[in-house]
């Protein structure tokens, strides 16, 4: 614990309202630019989940350090307000999205890189960092963070909060894998510092394990410390058409099963390919003979520092995807695999652009992608929906739009495609949160154990019970 003591003011204030009394207090913790009230921005008001409403906050607050956040904590604690925590917004779950009356706690003043220790392989950030200042930040140094989900604006305090995936994860892991310490903000405002510069640990609970994916209903995180990576210098990609999805889900074990070691590995369904590459414009080359045949392609990017050994590494993927059944390989020129590669990222925003009703991230055992999609593509016309996908098919996590505009029909579809992702050994999100969207579905089906420890260790962090009201589960 490394500080109490931020000098907030006393609840009663001169204003004549609670809320007044409030505002004021905050102001003087932040300062007067930094407190909105009855001009929130409309971005401000939900995230890019497609179910949300708009909801305007109480106020958006903007602290840019840590005591200020302590201190904005203790004031809402004292005054029973409920804090949801905005990094960049580009959630798809509704977690960053206001509930009435709260404060809507806004990290974008925080976007500090404290330190890159290149020596360690470290970087320390503040959470309103994004993954793209990160990025350029790290490139000159020939080091990068290895967590790229679609979103390059996303913060680093969102990417902790929803431990956040990314195409990369298939060779480094998620957000999980690459955090070594956190500084935190509990419910109470205290400040609590976990972990630290160093790798490995065994003393006493992980708390920074904890907190990642707690999705702001713990802590509120006011510092980072990151494992960092060498910056591969080549890079290949390959493209592989299928002529049965099956036929990808099954490449996957034998791809990963091989000496390769792919830093991408993504699926797209027939329809989903065309959406993201039409957004794009993007002209891949492939005959419209061979397009009819394709139900479903393979994306794998390989990296390396060794020219010939990336090389050779291409020969042996594109034997193997031929032996599996490809019905074509093609090494992409850099150019267009870059596109293709920010086209596939985008693929939520085609399907926004299409009309797509929801979008969810099942994730199953990797061996069980084949059933799985099997099943959904059975409920799909059992709902009288059309669900098309793409996703990240070596961690087995399925990105699928769902087109039903009917909203009773949708919800017992998506309720059903949860059941059957957690009957085939998985679980309802694999990246993106339950948040507020997800939060009906997981309730049914998890565990009422595992949610009353869940409660349990929330009251712990947060006895007021202030911090992500309705988020994940109700307390
Ligand atoms: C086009 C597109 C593609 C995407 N692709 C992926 C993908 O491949 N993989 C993936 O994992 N995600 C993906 N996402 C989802 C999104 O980018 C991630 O969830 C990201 O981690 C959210 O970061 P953010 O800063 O926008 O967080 P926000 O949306 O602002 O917030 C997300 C959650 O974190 C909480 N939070 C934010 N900051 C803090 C803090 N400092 N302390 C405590 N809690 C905090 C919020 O309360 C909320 O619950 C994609 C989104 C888009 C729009």
């Amino acid at each position: 614990v490394v500080d109490h003591t931020a000098a907030d003011e006393p609840a009663t204030g001169p204003a004549g309202s609670p809320d007044g009394a409030l505002l004021e207090q905050l102001t003087a913790v932040v300062g007067a630019g930094a407190v909105s009230a009855g001009d929130v921005t409309a971005d401000e008001a939900h995230d890019e989940a497609l179910t949300v409403a708009p909801v305007a906050p109480l106020a958006v607050v903007r602290p840019s350090r840590r005591d200020e956040v302590a201190a904005v904590v203790r004031l809402a604690a004292r005054h029973r307000v409920p804090i949801v925590a905005r990094g960049s917004g580009t959630g798809l779950s509704g977690g960053a999205v206001p509930v009435p009356g709260c404060l809507l706690v806004s990290f974008e003043r925080m976007h500090r890189i404290v330190d890159i220790d290149v020596d360690n392989h470290v970087a320390v950030v503040e959470p309103g960092v994004t993954l793209h200042q990160l990025d350029e930040a790290l490139a000159p140094l020939g080091l990068m963070y290895p967590v790229y989900p679609g979103e390059q604006s996303a913060s680093i305090g969102g990417n902790v909060a929803t431990n956040a995936g990314g195409m990369r994860a298939i060779r480094y892991g998620v957000t999980r894998n690459q955090v070594l310490g956190l500084e935190l903000v509990l419910g109470t405002g205290e400040v609590v510092r976990t972990g630290g510069r160093f790798v490995k640990s065994s003393t006493g609970y992980d708390l920074t394990q904890l907190v990642i994916g707690s999705e702001g209903t713990l802590a509120l995180v006011t510092e980072a410390t990151l494992r960092l990576h060498p910056r591969p210098r080549l890079a290949s990609t390959v493209l592989a058409p299928f002529p049965r999805l099956d036929d990808v889900t099954a490449a996957v074990p034998r791809i990963l099963g091989s000496s390769l070691v792919p830093s991408v590995l993504e699926y797209l369904d027939a329809i989903a390919m065309g959406g993201v590459t039409a957004a794009a414009g993007l002209d891949l080359g492939i005959a419209d003979e061979l397009r009819a045949q394709a139900a479903a392609y393979l994306v794998v990017l390989l990296q390396a520092d060794d020219e010939r050994r990336l090389e050779e590494d291409t020969a042996t993927l594109a034997a193997l995807l031929e032996e599996i059944g490809a019905l074509d390989v093609f090494v992409l020129p850099p150019k267009a695999a870059d596109e293709l590669i920010v086209a596939r990222e985008r693929a939520f925003f085609a399907a926004k652009a299409a009309h797509a009703d929801d979008i969810v991230d099942v994730v199953v055992p990797r061996a069980a992608m084949a059933r799985y999609l099997h099943e959904v593509a059975d409920l799909a016309s059992a709902h009288g929906a059309l669900v098309t996908g793409c996703g990240h098919v070596g961690d087995g996590n399925v990105h699928l739009s769902v087109f039903q505009p009917d909203e009773e029909r949708r919800k017992a579809l998506l309720s059903a495609m949860f059941r059957a992702g957690m009957e085939c050994g998985g679980a309802v999100s694999g990246e993106h949160g339950i948040g507020t969207e997800k939060k009906p579905y997981y309730a049914a089906l998890e565990d009422p154990a595992k949610l009353a420890l869940m409660r349990g260790i929330k009251d712990v962090f947060d006895p007021a019970g202030i911090l992500g009201p309705g988020r994940i589960f109700d307390r």
